[in-house]
């Protein structure tokens, strides 16, 4: 098999794609038909955009960071073991207070609120990201890379399985309440995540995690799935998703200016 970071991202993707939709399928919580092709079109935009900024930097970062001899890692000597689940969690962790931070900067939600300007999640809603705020996630990831001394391999890992949970967790899959409780004590899986895209501060303020729901349980942001009955995504206030240069002119042109965290 190869070893090439990009063959492994590209395959782990095609993988974890298929196997959310076959679930979304099987499994259908509301049967609401996605925007894919808005979210597909915004798919490709941040994909040209991270690849030309950021193509694989985050292995770059690891691999100048072990030439350097700086981070937690390149100075204790940790073995694969401990050094592996390690980076995955605090890179995680990174993650959840990015995506906090997002909810309450005005400038950031301006980005992120693309995001959650869906109506409808499904699979494709995982690929919908606006490019100004992947690109804007960049320095804090490589910061955090640089600091733990991340080994790169330990990278890859963490990148394919927060890939994987981002696409699960938006598939819309009703999974119901025991596995929402059993696997939900330590993952984020369907039902947490969709109680995040519902188009209500309260609920939009919750379950900021995408590998593990122990942040949200730490931190006091933990929230059981929504009931079908009422079940409504979206941005507070609006009732439709935008198209394709819409979603991209949001950032400046943005509907829901005040970030959820802010709203009270
Ligand atoms: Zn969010
Ligand atoms: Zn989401």
């Amino acid at each position: 098999m190869s070893d090439d970071p990009r063959t492994l991202r590209l395959l782990s993707l095609a993988t974890v794609v298929a196997v959310a939709w076959i679930l979304q399928r099987l499994f259908p919580f509301s049967r609401r038909p996605g925007n894919v092709r808005v979210n597909t079109a915004l798919f490709v935009a941040g994909g040209v955009v991270t690849a030309l900024a950021c193509g694989l930097c985050m292995v770059w970062a690891s691999q100048r960071a072990r030439e350097a001899n700086i981070g937690l890692f390149n100075l204790v000597d940790a073995p694969a073991v401990l050094s592996f689940p390690v980076t995955v969690a605090g890179l995680d962790l990174v993650s959840y207070w990015w995506h906090r931070v997002n909810h309450r900067v005005g400038v950031l939600w301006r980005f992120h609120q693309v995001h959650h300007s869906d109506t409808a999640l499904t699979v494709s809603t995982a690929a919908r990201f606006h490019p100004g705020e992947l690109l804007l996630s960049f320095p804090l990831r490589l910061t955090a890379i640089v600091l733990l001394g991340a080994p790169a391999h330990a990278v890859v890992m963490f990148e394919a399985i927060f890939n994987g949970f981002n696409y699960f967790e938006h598939a819309d899959i009703g999974e119901g309440r025991t596995i929402e409780r059993v696997a939900g004590a330590v993952f984020i899986v369907p039902s947490l995540h969709r109680r995040h895209h519902v188009a209500r501060t309260r609920e939009l303020n919750s379950n900021f995690g995408t590998i593990f729901s122990l942040w949200d349980r730490l931190f006091g942001t933990f929230g059981p799935g929504p009931a079908k009955e009422g079940y409504r995504v979206g941005l507070p206030g609006t009732v439709k998703a935008p198209g394709v240069a819409a979603a991209l002119l949001m950032p400046v042109r943005a509907q829901a200016l005040v970030p959820p965290d802010q709203a009270g």
